[in-house]
Order: structure tokens, then C-alpha cells, then sequence
């Protein structure tokens, strides 16, 4: 359950590009949880660093002792929309975690400090951007922590609804000890597609079984105790997209 306290609402510009797939081609796909109750129209694509960044924060597949409680922080990065593709696509490309957020079994709260500095953060980033490469809050992200679910919570719902309520902006909710996530879009929380890229060097650093559960699921399908390799981006995701769109 994640709070944040801030006075805006965040209403990201979306910016028209033609999205190439070619640059994210042979890397590693982890896709969400709730990937196969998504739309179409919409795809959330949280690029290698950003991905890097939140699992390393969250200590994805370990336990320490900062994920024993909630953790969570901003995801910045572009609203694109594709017009050939007709597709909404949120290039997710850094992931600031609140670090000075004081997380509980069941909570998480991020102040107007914590914001401020996730923002100082996002504004350095920025300066060192062309124009078009400038990156808004495009969402947030929290962990529910031990056995708790992946879902919006009430607090999640008021939260989203209060400042991320934009058709665009999104929520991710994630459990590093049971290694799932899913992720929502928009003030009503629809359930919507998203791939974590995990570039080659990442991949090393956790190895497979740090990155899939036992239980992985993928495009709706379970694998059992057999772990499968992670698919790459231009095989079986395209496949599992063709899939959905029949
Ligand atoms: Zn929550």
C-alpha cells in the first residue's frame, strides 16, 4: 500500500513517435503478471536501466533487510503514441526510488521531501537530455513485501486517483521475494501490459533464477519446477503478442 504525498497531479505530454523495436531486440523479456488482461492499445516498456535500477533497488529475487518492508519510487521516461501501430506505448527509462521513504510490513509513505528529491533527480537527468529526450513522472512503483499479492490496495487506488490519474500514467506493483508484478494505468487502475527489458549484462548479474519464480508465468502460461530460458524480445513475446491480437 503505497502513499505519496505531493500537491500536483502529474499529467505527462505525449509525444508522437514511430516506435522501432529494432534498438531492444536480444534482450531479455520479464513480462507482468496481468500482461494477458491488458489492452492492446496500451504497452508499458520499462527499458534495460530503468529495469536494472528497480530490481536492484527492490532486491528482486533476494531478501535484505530493506525489502522486508514496502519499498517504492517514481518511474520517469516518454508517452509516445504510435499511430501505425495505433499503440500507446510508455517508454519507462530511469526508475528513482524514494529512498528516504519510511516503508512498514503493510505501508509506504513518501513525503514532499522524498519527492522533491526524486524531482532534483529527474531535473539532473534532464539537463544532460536533448529537448526531445526529456523525461516526465510517468508513473510509480511500490513493493507489497513477504507473502503479500500484487494488487491496488485501497491506499493504492486513492493514491493513483489523486495524482496519477491520467489515461496514460501508470502504477507498478511489485513482490521481490515471490517475484511477481503487475501494472496498472490510469485513476481507475486498468490492468495493463508491461515488459521489463533485462539487458545481457543485467541478466548475468541475476542470473536466471533470480529473475523467474517457480511458478513463472508467462503470456498467461505456466511453467512448472522446470525453469524455461527468459525468452528474448523478438521470439516468443512476438508470438505471444500475435497471440492476443487474434
Ligand atoms: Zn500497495
Amino acid at each position: 500500500m503505497g502513499r505519496i504525498r505531493i500537491v500536483k497531479e502529474y499529467q505527462p505530454e505525449i509525444r508522437e513517435i514511430e516506435y522501432s523495436e529494432e534498438e531492444f531486440e536480444k534482450k531479455y523479456v520479464l513480462l507482468c503478471d496481468n500482461y494477458s488482461m491488458g489492452e492492446d492499445a496500451d504497452l508499458v516498456i520499462v527499458q534495460p536501466q530503468a529495469a536494472e535500477e528497480m530490481l536492484e533497488y527492490i532486491g528482486w529475487g533476494t531478501r535484505t533487510q530493506e525489502n522486508r518492508v514496502e519499498q517504492g519510487g517514481f518511474l520517469v521516461g516518454r508517452n509516445c503514441y504510435d499511430k501505425k501501430k495505433k499503440q500507446h506505448i510508455c517508454l519507462v527509462e530511469r526508475a528513482l526510488p524514494a529512498r528516504g521513504a519510511v516503508g512498514s510490513w503493510g505501508f509506504l509513505e513518501m513525503s514532499h521531501e522524498d519527492t522533491r528529491e526524486m524531482h532534483r533527480e529527474l531535473d539532473q537527468i534532464n539537463a544532460d537530455c536533448p529537448e526531445e529526450k526529456k523525461m516526465d513522472v510517468v508513473g510509480w512503483f511500490h513493493t507489497h513485501a513477504n507473502a503479500l499479492d500484487v494488487f491496488m490496495s485501497a491506499t493504492d487506488r486513492g493514491t493513483q486517483s489523486r495524482l496519477f490519474s491520467g489515461e496514460r500514467a501508470i502504477a507498478m506493483v511489485l513482490n521481490p521475494y515471490r517475484k511477481i508484478w503487475k501494472c496498472y494505468r490510469s485513476g481507475s487502475c486498468e490492468d495493463t501490459k508491461a515488459e521489463l527489458l533485462i539487458s545481457d549484462q543485467t541478466f548475468q548479474k541475476f542470473g536466471k533464477k533470480r529473475l523467474v519464480n517457480h511458478g513463472f508465468g508467462f503470456g498467461g502460461k505456466k511453467f512448472g519446477s522446470e525453469l524455461p530460458n527468459l525468452p528474448l524480445l523478438t521470439q516468443q513475446v512476438r508470438q505471444e503478442r500475435g497471440k492476443d491480437e487474434d
